[in-house]
C-alpha cells in the first residue's frame, strides 16, 4: 500500500512538474524528479496544489494560512494541535535515514497529511517505530493526496485510492472520479442527489461509487475494460485508531464494471415504471430496498453492509440475502425489485455457477407460486429455521407433498453448501409469494 499510494504522489508532482514548465508529462523521468529537490523552492512554490486538489480551490487560496488549512484537514486526518505549520513539517530537521528510500539525510516524522495510513495498518509500524522521511519522500507521500478521495459516514472517514504500473490507467481512473466529487464539500465524494442514495457505512458506500464510476464513464469502461483490470483500489475507513482496510484488485475491478454494465442495459430494457431513471433503475430498486426494519436508518443498513461486503469480495452472501428477505416478509416491508436480474448478472459477471442458481432458484420460486393462496406459507418458517441438512430436506418433501407436487431435487443436493441452497430457494419461494413483480405479471 505504501508504495501504491507513492506512485500517486510521484504521479501528482509529474503533473505539477508539466504544467510549470509546460511540457508532456511523459518527459518526467527519474532525473526530472531527483533535480526538483536540490532545492527547497519547488516544495515551497508548490506546495498548496495538492491541498488544492484534496480540500477544492474555494478552501485553499493563494492567500489562505496554515492554520486555516490545518483546520480543514484534521476533518479527515487525525493531526495534533501541536501541528501548526505545513511547509515546515515537509522539510527535514534531523540527520536520520528515511524509512522508504533508506537515504541517509535530513528527515521528517511522518504527519498524518504526509502518508495518512501509517497508524490505520498495523503491519506497518509499530508505535516506537515511527516512520521518517527524507525531503523528496516526506513531499512524494504529500502530493499523493491530489488523488486521495474521502467521504465522511457519521463520525467515521472513509479514504480511496487508485493504483496502478500503468500511468495512463492511473491518470484516467482519478481524472473519472473527479467527477464524483462535490467541490461545495471540501472535494468529498458526493451524496449523488437522491435521498434513496444515503449510505452509512463503508462497503455499501464503496459499492455506491463503483456503480456511479462506471455508470459516469460507461462508454470508455465498456471499451477499455482492461484499464480497469491493471488498478487496485485501496480503502481504509474508522475513526480515531480503529481503521478496517480492503484492498479491490483489477480482476474484481474489471468484473464489478461488466455486471454494472450488464444491469444497466437490463434497466433500460425494462418496462417502464416510476422511480429512477434506466440506468440506475436495477441497481438502485433492488439495493434500497435491502434496508430492513423500521430502527434509525443506520441500524436499517446493517445487513445490507454485510451483503454489500460480499458483493465487493466476489462473492453473493445468499444467506445473509435471505436474513433480509425473511426479515422483510415478517415485518410486511417490499422486497427488492429486479432480484432474479441482479444476482444472475452479478454471477454471469463472476463467471460463478449461475445454472445452479436458476435451478434452485426457480424451484423456490415454482413451490411459492403453488402455496400462493393456501395456508402452506408457514412452511416457510419451517424451511427457514431447519437445524440440518436432514431436516431442511423432510420439510421440503413434506411441503411438496402437501401441495401435491412432484419436484426435482437435485439441484439442491448438488449444491456444495446446503445453508446457501437452502437461502436460495427460500428467497424464491418469498419472490413468487410476495414479491412485486408476480403482481406486476397479473396486472397486465
Ligand atoms: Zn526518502
Amino acid at each position: 500500500m505504501i508504495d501504491a499510494y507513492y506512485r500517486n504522489g510521484k504521479l501528482s508532482i509529474a503533473k505539477i512538474w508539466a504544467l510549470n514548465e509546460n511540457k508532456p508529462i511523459k518527459e518526467f523521468d527519474d532525473s526530472t524528479f531527483d533535480s526538483l529537490f536540490k532545492d527547497d523552492n519547488f516544495i515551497k512554490n508548490n506546495y498548496k496544489k495538492p491541498l488544492k486538489r484534496f480540500l477544492g480551490s474555494a478552501n485553499v487560496s493563494d492567500e489562505i494560512g496554515d492554520k486555516e488549512i490545518l483546520k480543514n484537514l484534521k476533518r479527515y486526518f487525525e493531526i495534533s494541535s501541536k501541528t501548526t505549520k505545513i511547509l515546515e513539517n515537509l522539510n527535514g530537521k534531523s540527520k536520520g535515514v528515511c524509512s522508504y528510500c533508506g537515504a541517509i539525510s535530513e528527515v521528517v516524522t511522518n504527519k498524518a497529511f504526509i502518508f495518512p495510513f501509517e497508524r490505520k495498518i498495523n503491519s506497518i509500524v509499530g508505535d516506537s517505530n515511527r516512520l521518517v522521511f527524507c525531503k523528496k519522500c516526506a513531499f512524494t507521500f504529500y502530493s499523493a493526496m491530489a488523488s486521495l478521495y474521502k467521504k465522511k459516514l457519521g463520525d467515521q472517514n472513509m479514504l480511496f485510492f487508485f493504483d496502478s504500473y500503468d500511468v495512463d490507467a492511473l491518470e484516467k481512473a482519478t481524472e473519472n472520479m473527479r467527477h464524483l466529487q462535490d467541490p461545495n464539500r471540501y472535494m468529498e465524494i458526493k451524496n449523488f442527489d437522491h435521498p434513496r442514495y444515503t449510505m452509512f457505512y463503508p462497503y455499501e458506500t464503496m459499492l455506491v461509487v463503483i456503480f456511479q464510476f462506471i455508470k459516469n464513464n460507461l462508454n470508455y469502461y465498456k471499451a477499455e475494460s482492461k484499464h480497469l483490470g491493471s488498478l487496485n483500489l485501496y480503502m481504509t475507513y474508522g475513526r480515531d485508531q480503529l481503521y478496517g482496510y480492503m484492498q479491490i484488485d483489477g480482476s474484481t475491478l474489471q468484473k464489478l464494471s461488466d455486471f454494472f454494465i450488464k444491469i444497466i442495459k437490463a434497466g433500460r430494457e425494462s418496462e417502464n415504471i416510476s422511480g429512477p431513471n434506466p440506468d440506475d433503475r436495477v441497481f438502485f430498486l433492488f439495493f434500497e430496498n435491502l434496508l430492513v426494519g423500521k430502527g434509525k436508518p443506520s441500524e436499517r443498513a446493517m445487513l445490507r453492509e454485510k451483503f454489500s461486503y460480499s458483493l465487493l469480495k466476489g462473492k453473493i452472501d445468499f444467506i445473509t440475502l435471505n436474513e433480509i428477505l425473511m426479515e422483510k416478509t415478517k415485518n410486511g416491508e417490499k422486497l427488492p425489485l429486479y432480484y432474479s436480474e441482479f444476482i444472475y448478472n452479478y454471477l454471469e459477471a463472476f463467471n460463478l455457477d449461475k445454472d445452479i442458481f436458476q435451478q434452485i432458484n426457480g424451484l423456490g420460486y415454482k413451490l411459492g407460486l403453488q402455496m400462493k393462496g393456501t395456508n402452506l406459507d408457514n412452511y416457510i418458517w419451517e424451511i427457514f429455521r431447519a437445524r440440518g441438512v436432514e431436516q431442511f430436506l423432510n420439510s421440503l418433501v413434506e411441503l411438496q407433498s402437501r401441495l401435491g407436487l412432484e419436484v426435482d431435487l437435485r439441484p439442491i443436493n448438488d449444491y456444495e453448501n446446503w445453508k446457501e441452497a437452502k437461502a436460495i430457494l427460500l428467497n424464491g419461494m418469498l419472490n413468487a409469494l410476495y414479491g412485486r413483480r408476480k403482481e406486476n405479471e397479473q396486472r397486465n
